[in-house]
């Protein structure tokens, strides 16, 4: 089934990772293996690029860049629009491949390109809408106006657990707004960006697209250190771990350039004493669990009110031993593997830090072995009882491990829910109106995403995603986010036959 897909795209057992566009350049840097963590196959080998090559593709992307910023902003969106058809085409292909070399659910990888037609045809409708206002100037007949401009290369580093949906979060707004875009996939996931190049240059090529919009460099840390060095580079997008991020800020930083950051989660649910417990129950499983925990919005934390925790534990103790745990391909099955064997020694290191701190497991953890677990990557989602202070708790671990506190007052449950150093998702399941408002107002949740009555786990691209603290403050995606990819120029034109100065100032010759 992966031959026939990787065949639909021209995807040989190796490949160049560095291309322009309609020109593969010969990938002169380190060889990625991209392992599938569903049977430990390898899908093929990626040439990623050297140093020279990347100054070749930044070299071509600011040559592109001159003709792609002229072209009208709809006459862009249009060539997106043939992007999302070209995606509905290959849905069911791509959405293999993503579940195959990533591991998450079927259900989940067509999701994840569903996820892309849908940016695809925000950003058509919002090369219509890039709108500036006009101001009223204080000097008579003058007038005022702003406007948004193309930016210039888009640097887009992306995670391996949505890798493919992140990147065209970035790349179909970055494209109506005038931007060229360099992409460097993670390394752990090069074989689904490369079948995503082979489709948009379809596109491009059909439409005389010039060489140098879509840009792709496959490689590890390093060529992602090279894009945020680049001070060609005025915006670096960067999606990932706070580890990554706080490196990527600090150099896109030191050059005063700008930065868009993405990063880890630690994200709760207050299952409230009001709350409806057994639709609460579905949200919460599917946040913990769904893609195997690693999800940048998957539910960590459940804080639950002491008169429902005993009913409530014991409803998510029930629910965690129907779950089947397998080939991800298999729709039977609700959870499949971890990405690679290094995430499961993440796994395992944290269930040991669990009991060293004083947390009791409801549900214990383990790593799963035998027929079908051969890659070494499938375990056991995990409950376990804590308190919000542990140091375990306060980090992310990327894997399916549920923490859950008790809590007496809404007050205290908001305060646990705040003290972790990121601020992703939340949300408080409740049916009481007063509690609901509470946990959304300016002394609710600090997070960049807050939730009643669904899980925190699942975002609609029409909304601005991301969020604060150690998460990194940036928003992708719907709502005013394209405005990261512009920049705003405020005109003032004089039409009268005099030069007024501003705040009355007078200056005679
Ligand atoms: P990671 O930080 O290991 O890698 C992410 C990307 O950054 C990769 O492409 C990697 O090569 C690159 N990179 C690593 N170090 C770098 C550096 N110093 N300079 C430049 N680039 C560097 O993350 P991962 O394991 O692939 O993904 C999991 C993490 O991503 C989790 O923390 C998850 O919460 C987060 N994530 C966040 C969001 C969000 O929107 N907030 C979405 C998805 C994933």
């Amino acid at each position: 089934m992966i031959a026939d897909i990787l065949k639909e795209f021209n995807i040989p057992a190796r490949h160049s990772g560095v291309s322009t566009g309609k020109h593969w350049l010969k990938g002169e840097g380190e060889v990625l293996s991209s392992f599938s963590p569903v049977d430990g196959k390898e899908i093929a080998q990626v040439q990623s690029g050297s140093k020279a090559e990347f100054d070749a593709v930044v070299a071509a992307a600011e040559e592109a860049f001159k003709e792609w910023r002229q072209w009208p902003a709809p006459k862009r969106g249009e060539v997106v629009r043939q992007i999302g058809e070209a995606l509905r085409t290959h849905k069911t292909s791509l959405g293999k491949l993503v579940s195959y070399e990533m591991g998450k659910s079927l259900q989940e990888g067509y999701g994840e390109v569903q996820e892309m037609i849908d940016i695809c045809d925000f950003a058509v409708g919002l090369s219509r809408q890039l709108y500036g206002l006009a101001m009223h100037s204080e000097r008579p007949g003058h007038r005022m106006y702003e406007q948004w401009h193309p930016l210039g290369v888009v640097g887009i580093i992306s995670a391996f657990n949505f890798p493919v949906a992140v990147w065209s979060w970035n790349a179909m707004l970055a494209w109506v707004c005038g931007d060229v875009c360099i992409w460097k996939p993670s390394e752990k996931t090069p074989v689904t960006a490369l079948v995503c190049q082979h489709i948009v240059q379809s596109v491009f090529a059909a439409n005389q697209v010039p060489e140098g919009v879509c840009n792709l460099v496959t490689g590890g840390r390093e060529v992602g250190e090279w894009l945020t060095h680049d001070t060609r580079i005025p915006l670096v997008s960067a999606t990932g771990s706070t580890r990554m991020g706080k490196a990527v800020g600090s150099a896109v930083g030191a050059r005063l350039g700008r930065a868009l950051l993405e990063l880890g989660g630690n994200n709760a649910i207050i299952i409230s004493e009001a709350a409806d417990l057994d639709m609460s129950l579905i949200g919460c499983v599917f946040g913990a669990v769904g893609t195997a925990g690693q999800r940048c919005t998957s539910t960590r934390r459940l804080i639950i009110h002491e008169s429902v925790y005993d009913a409530f534990t014991q409803k998510l103790v029930n629910a965690y031993k129907q779950l089947r745990i397998g080939d991800p391909l298999n729709e039977n099955n609700h959870v499949g593997p971890l990405i690679d064997k290094q995430a499961v020694q993440a796994y395992q290191q944290a269930l040991e830090q669990v009991t060293k701190q004083g947390g009791r497991f409801l549900v214990e953890g383990r790593v799963l072995e035998g027929k079908g677990f051969e890659s070494g990557c499938y375990v056991q989602p995990c409950i376990a009882e804590v308190q919000n202070y542990f140091d375990i708790v306060q980090h992310e671990t990327f894997a399916p491990i549920l923490y859950v506190i008790k809590y007496k007052t809404l007050a205290e449950a908001i305060d646990i829910q705040n003290g972790v150093p990121q601020g992703l998702s939340s949300a408080i399941m409740t049916l009481n109106l007063r509690e609901a408002e509470q946990f959304l107002s300016s002394a609710g949740s600090d997070c960049g995403i807050a939730n009643v009555n669904i899980g925190t786990s699942g975002a609609e691209i029409g909304g601005a995603f991301g969020g604060e603290k150690e998460t990194g403050g940036g928003r992708e995606s719907g709502s005013d986010a394209w405005k990261n990819y512009m920049r705003r120029q405020t005109n003032t034109i004089n039409y009268s036959n005099s030069l007024p100065l501003a705040q009355g100032i007078s200056f005679d010759l």
